[in-house]
């Protein structure tokens, strides 16, 4: 087959191979020492100890996170169809009971490192399954994992997208559809009842972060009942419209993207929730703070879910250095005994930092709080055991109390 790479040994340096023994999955560059041997990302790797003993198998495909990914620790492994099949079997079964539930049609059904291939993802939109390659050496391995993707589920149709770059080119603007019937547009997915519209063929995203499920059920069901609502960074306004439905009395959605305005009014409208009576407002969110306490605007709830990095005209964002001042910011607005969710998604510092920065923030403003609840992953997004970094998702429900 024109996509095959072959089988190449690459030696562990000595201090790195109880890690891969006993079952660490991300292949690092400094771990190897004669990467020389391979050129094409895609090959399949057999790793062996300076005695030249077996490690484990491997593929190398370059993230920003390392070189590759293990892929198993059997000596005998042939990493064909079979196995692949076997791995998105045993993904499907560990969410038995999404694909159960009448209520939530869209999830993740494979998770990467979590299911035992790290770089690659497959997402559920009621019969449609969205595959996504995260290096140029999962693509390559492509083939077979859509051959056992097709014999393992059944499906009303299979998408793609390229999350990696190639000679500083994002491949996302390629076709994404690839097997089956096409997706109507939009297609309506529903989340513990409420729907979605999504667009799986129509630039890098879709129109929902499905990590956050469990976090828009919670604001709808505990918390935004009689509640002023504020959203920002908002995107297509997931979270303004579960709030909305929670019986909020009225959210204002925040974002910069100029699309952001039609995608939130038609969530809202798919879901029968008057979009006259929500306030959707394209701009920088921090020129946004700025008028918001000129004018004394105070919220009950103010929702921050920022990128992890991003660049507008007038600011550089940077959730590692720049939450504290955007939680600073957010205080400012948010009544007594009023509520923050504060989300980060960057993978660069964990849940302890997190909360230093909140800490940090209120301290700095000689103010008070309790935190009411957090939320990491959920439990689709499956988590490595001996790769906890892969729960880059975290979020705390913040209570303002002076
Ligand atoms: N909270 C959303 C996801 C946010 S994605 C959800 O749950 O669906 C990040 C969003 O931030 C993008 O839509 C992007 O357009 C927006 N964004 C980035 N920088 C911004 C800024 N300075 N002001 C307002 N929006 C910004």
């Amino acid at each position: 087959m024109q996509n095959e790479a072959r089988e190449i040994t690459l030696t562990v340096k000595a201090d790195y191979v109880s890690a891969y023994k006993s079952g660490y999955p991300l292949l690092s560059k400094e771990s190897i020492l004669d990467w020389e041997k391979v050129e094409q990302e895609g090959s399949i790797l057999t790793l062996v100890d300076t005695k030249n003993k077996f490690v484990a198998k491997a593929y190398y495909g370059i993230q920003n996170k390392g070189y590759g990914w293990i892929l198993s620790l059997d000596k005998e492994e042939k990493i064909d169809t079979a196995y692949f099949s076997k791995k998105i079997t045993d993904a499907i079964a560990y969410r038995e009971d999404f694909f159960s539930d009448v209520t939530t049609t869209a999830f993740r059904v494979f998770n990467g490192e979590g299911d035992g291939i790290g770089g690659l993802t497959i997402d559920y939109f009621d019969g449609y399954y969205l595959v996504t390659w995260y290096s140029l050496g999962i693509y390559k391995l492509r083939n077979k994992i859509l051959e056992a993707l097709q014999k393992s589920v059944s499906f009303k149709g299979i998408y793609q997208k390229k999350r990696f770059n190639t000679k500083g080119q994002y491949l996302d603007d390629a076709d994404d559809f690839l097997f089956g019937s096409k997706a109507p547009e939009p297609l309506i997915v529903k989340e513990n009842g409420v729907n979605f519209a999504i667009y799986l063929d129509d630039g890098a995203m879709v129109g929902v972060f499905l990590d956050q499920r469990d976090v828009r059920r919670t604001i709808r069901d505990k918390y935004a009942k009689n509640k002023t609502f504020l959203n920002t960074f908002s995107y297509t306004g997931a979270f303004s419209v579960f709030a909305a439905l929670g019986g909020a009395t009225k959210t204002t959605s925040v974002d910069l993207a100029k699309r952001s305005l039609a995608k939130t009014q038609e969530q809202f409208r798919i879901n029968a929730v008057d979009v006259e009576a929500q306030e959707i407002i394209v701009e920088d969110v921090f020129h946004y703070f700025k008028y918001a306490l000129r004018k004394k605007f105070l919220f009950d709830i103010v929702v921050l879910d920022p990128p992890s990095f991003a660049r507008s005209k007038k600011h550089t964002f940077s959730a590692s250095k720049d939450y504290v001042k955007l939680l600073k910011e957010a205080i400012g607005i948010t009544k007594k005994g009023g509520i923050i969710v504060a989300s980060t998604n960057a993978a660069n510092f964990d849940m302890m930092r997190f909360s230093d920065f909140i800490s940090k923030a209120f301290k700095e403003l000689k103010g008070k709080y309790k935190v009411e609840e957090r939320f990491s992953l959920p439990k689709d997004f499956r988590v490595h055991e001996k790769f906890k970094e892969g729960n880059y998702l975290k979020v705390v429900f913040i209570r303002k109390i002076s």
